[in-house]
């Protein structure tokens, strides 16, 4: 075990995203001090301050805070929440609490850690956890880089704990897992070591490598379960940098995961998944992007595959009746007019619709003018007004506001005066007739 005594003031005065935050640690440090239990920051927050103060690295802005107690958390934090302003929003099965903090009328959120053991039963299931003390509690980690442990409390104030020569993996730039068999008790940390490496620039060591040689024999990315697979991939979308998102796709390709963990998926797709996502940015809702993201990972020959990232059985027959007409409608695309594509567009929902165009480049444009620009379109005539205007209450009204639709979309129709003269011109033949 290799120790170091560090500066803790400048550390926190360093890691703590709010000044006011300084205060409530301090009450928490007090607290364990006083019943004797040992408090410590573990995980991001001490790798990126040493990546951020020795290797003058750029690191983000910490938005959640990890707190780990050796002791009973449960009643270290009914005492600590006497002395803060905050409240203990939900416990999770892993011991640990997320509590809301109220400092001066900002929010923040610590989720505070029982420092706990950790044992893997099954190939790519969750743990049995067990309250336990700081050393299990480090070596039930991902990557040494994400292991150092920095003392808040009495035994160890001020002290840097590296168990697993953590310091040497960050100066060299490397994730390297604590154990060989590491990704097969928790595949999830092969998608975790990808992100770190391709946000951080770093290496893979041999051990990473060796790691996914065992999880391959053992088949552990195909035994986890699809939310959990899903899960991991999302956080390539919601959590890292935008500009990364290509890197860490093919760096997934290259190792073989998507293969080794049930999905079929095309490395020539990932471009276009990335350009429809910068281009379309405004237009989707997160819901839309996650799903949309997940399918087009999924190749069109096998998208039976989908159901292990968490699509159902009715949604993929659905997926695939929308496809059959895509697909037959393909060779004749170029006729079509634009209403006809977009009758064809309104009727997938958009995430599907957008992994088709990943699939079929051909339809690409059309469908990013439609979800940009067609699907907004519509008349600035009301029902009322319609009817006003003298057109009969009922299914004429439908009627005409489509077709008022289809004339401005086409560019016949422009201001609500085109539009009233159309109606007027409508009736008038109407009654000719
Ligand atoms: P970042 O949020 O910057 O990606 P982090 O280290 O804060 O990094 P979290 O996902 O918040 O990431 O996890 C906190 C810590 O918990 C990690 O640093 C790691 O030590 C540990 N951890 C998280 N997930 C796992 C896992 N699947 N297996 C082992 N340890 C894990």
């Amino acid at each position: 075990m290799k120790v170091n005594e560090i500066d803790l003031e400048k550390f926190l005065k360093s890691v703590l995203p709010e000044p006011e935050l300084y205060e409530v640690l301090i009450t928490a440090q007090n607290i364990s001090e006083k019943r004797g239990e040992f408090l410590y920051f573990a995980g991001g927050v001490v790798r990126d301050y040493f990546l951020k103060t020795l290797y003058k690295r750029k690191v983000p802005k910490i938005k959640d805070l990890d707190l780990v107690l050796q002791g009973n958390l449960e009643n270290f934090l009914k005492e600590f929440l006497k002395k803060v302003k905050g409240e203990s929003l939900f416990k999770s099965q892993f011991l640990t609490y997320k509590v809301k903090l109220d400092l001066n009328g900002k929010e923040f959120l610590i989720d505070f850690i029982t420092a706990r053991k950790e044992i893997y039963e099954d190939v790519a299931k969750l743990p049995k956890v067990f309250p336990s003390d700081f050393r299990d509690d480090i070596l039930r980690r991902d990557f040494t880089i994400n292991a150092l442990l920095i003392g808040l409390s009495f035994p160890y104030k001020g002290i840097l704990i590296d168990l697993v020569n953590g310091m040497e993996d960050l100066k060299e730039g490397l994730i390297r897992p604590l154990h060989i068999y590491s990704f097969i008790d928790d595949p999830t940390r092969i998608f975790r070591g990808i992100r770190y490496k391709v946000r951080l620039n770093f290496e893979f060591s041999k051990e990473f490598f060796l790691a996914l040689e065992r999880c391959f024999e053992k088949s552990a990315l195909k035994k986890l379960s699809g939310t959990r697979l899903a899960n991991e991939l999302k956080l390539y979308l919601n959590k890292e940098p935008e500009k990364n998102l290509e890197k860490l796709l093919k760096t997934t390709f290259n190792l073989n995961i998507f293969e080794k963990a049930g999905i079929k998926t095309e490395k020539n797709f990932f471009d276009s998944i990335v350009r429809h996502l910068k281009e379309l940015k405004e237009e989707l809702n997160n819901k839309e992007k996650e799903k949309f993201f997940l399918l087009s990972l999924v190749s069109p020959e096998s998208l039976q595959n989908a159901c292990r990232l968490g699509f159902s059985e009715p949604e993929i027959e659905k997926i695939k009746k929308h496809l059959e007409i895509i697909k037959e409608l393909l060779e004749k695309w170029k006729k079509l007019s634009l209403w006809e594509k977009i009758k064809v567009f309104e009727r997938i929902p958009v995430p599907y619709l957008l992994a088709l165009s990943v699939y079929f480049p051909r339809i690409r444009k059309d469908v990013v003018n439609f979800l940009k620009k067609y699907r907004k379109i519509k008349p600035e005539l009301t029902g009322d007004e319609l009817i006003k205007l003298g057109v009969n209450e009922g299914k004429e009204i439908g009627r005409l506001l489509e077709l008022l639709r289809k004339e401005k979309i086409e560019g016949k129709v422009k201001t609500k005066e085109d539009e009233k003269n159309f109606i007027a011109q409508f009736l008038l033949n109407k009654s000719k007739n």
